[in-house]
């Protein structure tokens, strides 16, 4: 059988493809190209909708082409490092996928080293590989080995270190987990991760026991297996589709996957978790939001860590998928050095907001093993909700979660707002520290 590539169409490739860096290689003979498998024909969201139906009203919906504006930074580092490389190219996400920085030097190219960073390089003990792709590398500083966000992707020697009360899967998923890739946590929904492969790998990532490793791989076979478990299981309304980053799929893929779920009549609502509009905007393409629009309701989990990454760039990919109709969320960890303090946060909430957005949850970075330069104490959370409840729109503060270990799932932590109670009301302290009486309803005897 012809091999297919499922991520991308391989552009400009220049660089070998590692064995633990899954990619357009190490495709399985069971593989299928969508267009080989059964072709569903539902109806869309734009077809059984009366708005937007109408070839004109979709032309409007989705620009055939926007000018992708840039910043300074991005257009010297392109200049410095890739000088034959037009904005056509540029903006092409297969050529960022193709070109992603991930050895050692490539990146003492690009970046002068702290002495931490080289001896993370060092050692191959390392769980993560590393990849960065050209843009977001173009956002790092070449000199600062604290700015926030080359602390997120460049490996230092911390994260060899393990800790107490660290593990590899500190959520349990594997235990949740009736079959590879698929984690049933909770009763209505699932978490598919139809891949292990992302275009820039965190530093930080909850899942670094699998991504990058090549090991799950999209092919019909796996795919088809949690398709039968979601189909099966009538109580799955909602699913979440992760990896690794499920927009790196191909086109194509992405389409016969979303087409796949929206014919199981119990899933209601489908949500992508993604990086992409902090790591590779460019994948953000009219065709991709064409796509996503016909397979309504969809919602999308986006991860903003720092403004740094608001480029831009970030907020023409927003604005793409906000524009599709798309509800957008941002899932943000609290990490140490990088955005542990209000007035980053409140920045960061703040243009995400102009991106539309929406502050969703503020994540306690998981015990994974090597994480401990990462984490912060839950009062650090707690300060920062503090911060930001009062002082900005109720809209702009996202819940700050605790992943249970072991897979306890979410719990939000919330400052104590409560000063105290009498007889028949209750003591409020607001957001300025003033204290409020509010007659309180007792219950019927
Ligand atoms: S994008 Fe998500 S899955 Fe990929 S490395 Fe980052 S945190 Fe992990």
């Amino acid at each position: 059988m012809q091999r297919k590539a499922f991520f991308m169409k391989a552009s400009n490739a220049t660089e070998p493809v590692e064995k633990s860096d899954q990619s357009t290689a190490n495709i399985e003979e069971d593989d299928e190209p969508p267009s080989s498998l059964p072709s569903p024909k539902l109806p869309s969201a734009a077809q059984k909708s009366n708005v937007h139906n109408s070839k004109s009203d979709l032309i409007l919906l989705f620009p055939k082409a926007r000018n992708v504006n840039t910043s300074p930074a991005t257009r010297s580092f392109r200049k410095k490092y890739f000088p034959g490389i037009g904005n056509k190219l540029w903006n092409d996400w297969h050529w960022q996928v193709s070109n992603r920085i991930r050895t050692k030097d490539q990146i003492r190219n690009m970046l002068c080293l702290s002495e931490e960073e080289t001896a993370a390089h060092e050692n191959k003990d390392r769980l993560l590989p590393i990849s960065v792709t050209p843009y977001y590398m173009s956002l790092l500083s070449e000199k600062d080995p604290n700015q926030p966000i080359r602390r997120s992707v460049i490996p230092t020697i911390h994260e060899l270190r393990h800790s107490c009360g660290e593990a590899d899967d500190p959520l349990g998923e594997e235990g949740q987990s009736p079959i590879p890739g698929l984690v049933h946590r909770y009763p209505d929904r699932v978490l598919f991760l139809v891949h292990d492969f992302c275009s820039t790998y965190c530093r930080y990532c909850t899942r670094s026991r699998v991504v990058g490793h090549g090991e799950l791989h999209p092919n019909h076979s796996r795919l088809e297996k949690a398709l039968d478990y979601i189909r099966n299981t009538p109580t799955i309304r909602d699913v979440l589709l992760s990896g690794g980053d499920p927009l790196v799929l191909s086109d194509d893929r992405l389409d016969w996957l979303l087409t796949r779920l929206r014919q199981i009549p119990h899933v209601e609502i489908i949500r992508i978790g993604t990086k992409i509009p902090s790591v590779l905007p460019q994948r953000v393409t009219p065709q991709l939001v064409r796509i996503l629009h016909r397979h309504h309701p969809l919602w999308m989990s986006l991860h903003f860590i720092h403004p740094d990454e608001c480029t831009p760039e970030a907020y023409r990919a927003c604005n793409l998928l906000a524009d599709a109709g798309i509800p957008l969320g941002s899932q943000t960890v609290l990490l140490k050095g990088i955005n542990d303090n209000v007035d980053t946060m409140k920045a960061l909430v703040h243009h995400m907001m102009k991106m539309r957005v929406r502050p969703y949850y503020l994540y306690q970075c998981d015990p994974i093993t090597g994480s401990a330069h990462f984490r912060t104490p839950i009062e650090k959370g707690l300060e920062i909700i503090r911060g930001l409840r009062g002082y900005t729109s109720g809209y702009a503060v996202p819940t700050y979660v605790v992943d249970a270990p072991g897979g306890g799932g979410k719990i939000p932590l919330m400052p104590d707002y409560i000063a105290g109670r009498d007889d028949d009301s209750i003591l409020l302290k607001n957001y300025q520290g003033g204290l409020y009486r509010y007659p309180d309803t007792q219950p019927e005897p």
